[in-house]
């Protein structure tokens, strides 16, 4: 498997919510907000798409999908290191 191989299946399988799980932050709020890892968010300004793949923030504009959240969050230094954390974790 390629590394754009690898990197197209694990976005494929794996969503928002599970790097949020893996990173050991809460879940989504009902209206489906987040605290933003970007800036300084002390209430929550980062939703999540309806997809469950990708995050927009209404306060500083930072958007991205799984592995730019994971990079964000520190699951990898980037994409491809994330990339590899998530898939080994979420080993399914
Ligand atoms: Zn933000």
């Amino acid at each position: 498997m390629t590394y754009r191989e690898r990197n197209r299946s694990i976005v494929e399988r794996a969503t928002i919510s599970d790097v949020l799980r893996l990173a050991g932050r809460p879940q989504p709020d009902r209206r489906g907000r987040i605290c933003c890892p970007v800036h300084d968010d002390d209430h929550p300004s980062l939703k999540v798409q309806p997809s469950g793949r990708g995050v927009r923030c209404h306060a500083c504009g930072w958007r991205g999908g799984v592995l730019d959240f994971a990079v964000a969050l520190g699951l990898g230094r980037d994409r491809a290191g994330a990339a590899l954390e998530v898939e080994r974790r979420i080993g399914r």
